[in-house]
């Protein structure tokens, strides 16, 4: 499967989603992860050589995609409308992560049009959400207002959503720093921040 991410505003959590679904996608089969984005911030996090999967830049990975059975794509941030054309039809899925700031969804909502009027197949992941907490006398813990507004915009525009939303942990922070994924970070909320990119994962395995 061909994934790619894309943004046109920067710090949404584009590479740490991609360094995450690259380690959950390397679980089903080879997977790589190519950095397009000229910040080399995956190449930069790889650089500690302890992610589980292969990471290249876009001019080394001619080779590595052969042995592939997954590729997933850091894109350029900030992408004209003819980068978009290009990102959208060379890829299975692309993925829109956004935060649900106000300039974030403007920023995402001027994306999905440029992405209508090409027909181009994307889903939203919301990243960065408070995390969700227990109502007094509730079992389940339930989204913020913040994460239900943005959704509420999303589905008034009609704007395909993966229903995972990634929470804002710390632990995304630190782990780069490390080299690690948030799975393998030692903090008490890592498993259920890296269960959410696993849910994510799982959503896009059952749509593909
Ligand atoms: P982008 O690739 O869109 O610029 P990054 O993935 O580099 O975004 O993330 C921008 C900043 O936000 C980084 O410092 C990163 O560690 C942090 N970050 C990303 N995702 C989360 C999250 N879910 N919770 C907290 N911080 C996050």
């Amino acid at each position: 499967m061909d994934i790619s991410m894309a943004s046109l505003k920067g710090g949404v959590g584009k590479t740490t989603s991609a360094v995450h679904l690259a380690a959950y996608l390397q679980q089903m089969g080879q997977t790589i992860l190519i950095d397009s984005d000229k910040n080399e911030s995956a190449l930069t996090w790889s650089g500690h050589g302890k992610l589980p999967f292969q990471t290249c830049s876009l001019e080394g990975a001619t080779k590595a995609i052969r042995n592939a059975e997954h590729v997933v794509i850091d894109t350029q941030a900030r992408p004209t409308p003819q980068d978009l054309k290009g990102i959208a039809e060379g890829c299975d899925l692309l993925i829109l992560p956004a935060t649900p700031k106000a300039l974030d969804l403007d920023a995402l909502l001027k994306t999905t049009e440029m992405l209508d009027s090409l027909s181009a197949r994307y889903k939203v992941l919301l990243t960065m959400v408070p995390p969700h907490r227990r109502r007094p006398g509730t079992n389940t813990p339930e989204p913020h207002l913040k994460e239900r507004q943005a959704r509420k915009l999303l589905d008034s525009a009609d704007i395909p959503t993966f229903d995972t939303s990634i929470p804002s942990y710390t632990a995304f922070e630190r782990c780069p720093l490390l080299g690690v994924t948030v799975q393998n970070y030692d903090d008490k909320y890592s498993k259920s921040a890296w269960n959410c990119y696993e849910k994510v994962g799982e959503e896009i395995i059952s749509h593909a």
